[in-house]
């Protein structure tokens, strides 16, 4: 063999292994089963839109659009971007296929997301998300079910330190006039600015509200809040949100201060934050977008939804104790020499024909019994199932257990199938 030089992954770009993907099925499984609980079914949308999609829906002065999207244009001149979020795709995907004329819809996705940020412990450059989107739907039950969906899903996980925040930006109206003052009181402050939010304050400055900057949480901490200045609808929408929660049973902490980093949102926004992931504490994050339809060439549509990391919900779950062990096949046939080697073969073959859905894993190993019995073990599989010389010429395997006590068995290739099945099925009971 040549000595190539080896091809380093992409930075923030993770690979999941074999030990971890049945933990990421499993999750991913889970929020699938709690979407179609609730009626959302899913709508799959490209990895790569336009880059006039994000710009005109996130919008210019975003950290996203700003700084983090990954854009190129393709052969053809075509100004293109990896997907940094599903929303956006979503709601362009509705408009193009006419999914809002005369209806609603309720809807998910999930996969990966690309962003250029700076790599840590919770923040990759490809992460996953999985999006929860209702279209047409303006009242605060809906805000409220969204809401319900998440709180469900720590329930099944069994994961109690997340904290819901809730807040209210109002309508783009009320935004203006809370805008001004906010802008009056950071001008007020402006030494004590960093440049990030002096830039914020000429282009967006409810946007500054966002900072993560620890030398800016003084001057936050006194700006006037938005609470102040919601238009009566919104409080009215919000005020209804809280009692639907409150009926449901599920707490709320006002934040304010919360603001979102999208441009798109209005009215209700939210994010589950928790004290168990260090700096990266938001694993969910939402909130209604009612103009974001019509702003991208649609009917006016009033719309909610959320996104949630997956890469954080893992690491959530497995810092709250929760483990899911990797799926392994329940058995593992063991051939010895050549001849049963090729009699092994087939027999795996037919007994997959039979039994669809089966796991059996050939062990292509080579050596004798105890190499072979080593590594079916390691495998997680329930049974052995040895197919060695003296078997061969009985046309026989021997069945091992290895996971319990249970003395092992010989049994005619005929019967095999037939057994199994119902072994497999007792053992599912
Ligand atoms: P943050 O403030 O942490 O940058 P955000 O407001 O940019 O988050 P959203 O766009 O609301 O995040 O995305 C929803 C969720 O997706 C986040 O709450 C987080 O769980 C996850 N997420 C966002 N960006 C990343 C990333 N770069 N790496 C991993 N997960 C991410
Ligand atoms: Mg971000």
């Amino acid at each position: 063999m040549s000595g190539g030089r080896r091809i380093e992954p992409i930075r923030g770009m993770a690979d999941v292994l074999p030990a971890d993907s049945g933990h990421w099925q499993f999750l991913e499984q889970l929020l699938r089963e709690i979407a179609g609980s609730y009626g959302y079914r899913e709508l799959r949308v490209p990895v790569v839109e336009r880059t006039e999609l994000f710009r005109r829906s996130i919008g210019e002065v975003t950290d996203i659009v700003a700084k983090e999207m990954y854009s190129f244009e393709d052969r053809n001149g075509l100004g293109l971007t990896l997907r940094p979020e599903a929303t956006a795709g979503i709601v362009r995907a509705c408009i193009s296929h006419g999914l809002l004329h005369n209806q609603k819809q309720k809807v998910w996705c999930t996969g990966p997301m690309f962003r250029y940020e700076r790599p840590q412990k919770g923040r990759y450059r490809q992460f996953y998300q999985f999006d929860v989107e209702a279209l047409g739907y303006p009242g605060p039950d809906i805000d409220a079910e969204m809401i319900a969906m998440t709180a469900r899903l720590w329930g099944r996980l069994g994961i109690e330190s997340v904290q819901l925040q809730l807040n209210s930006l109002g309508t783009p109206a009320s935004r203006r006039a809370y805008r001004e003052v906010l802008v009056e009181y950071f001008s007020d402050h402006r030494a004590a600015l960093d440049a990030d939010s002096r830039e914020r304050l000429e282009r967006n400055p409810l946007r500054i509200l966002d900072s993560k900057n620890p030398e800016m949480a003084a001057v936050i901490a006194g700006a006037p809040v938005i609470t102040d200045y919601l238009d009566s609808e919104s409080a009215e929408h919000f005020a209804a949100l809280r009692e639907f929660l409150d009926a449901a049973g599920i707490p709320q902490v006002l934040n304010p201060r919360l603001v979102r980093g999208l441009d798109y949102y209005t009215r209700t926004v939210f994010e589950w934050v928790t004290d168990r992931l260090g700096a990266q504490g938001t694993v969910c994050a939402g909130g209604r977008y009612d103009g974001l339809v019509e702003q991208l060439g649609g009917r006016p549509t009033p719309a909610i939804g959320w996104a949630l990391g997956l890469e954080r919900l893992l690491e959530l779950h497995r810092a709250c104790g929760g483990e899911v062990p990797p799926p392994s096949p329940s058995l593992c046939l063991i051939a010895i020499g050549e001849p049963a080697a090729r009699a092994a073969f087939g027999l795996a073959e037919g007994l997959r024909d039979a039994l669809p859905g089966l796991g059996l894993e050939l062990d292509c190993g080579g050596g004798g019994l105890k190499k072979g019995l080593r590594r079916a073990d390691r495998s997680g599989a329930e049974l052995a199932l040895i197919l060695g010389e003296e078997e061969l010429a009985e046309r026989a395997v021997t069945v091992k257990p290895l996971r319990s006590a249970e003395p092992q068995r010989r049994v005619p290739w005929e019967a095999l199938a037939q057994q199994l099945a119902e072994r497999l099925q007792r053992g599912s009971e």
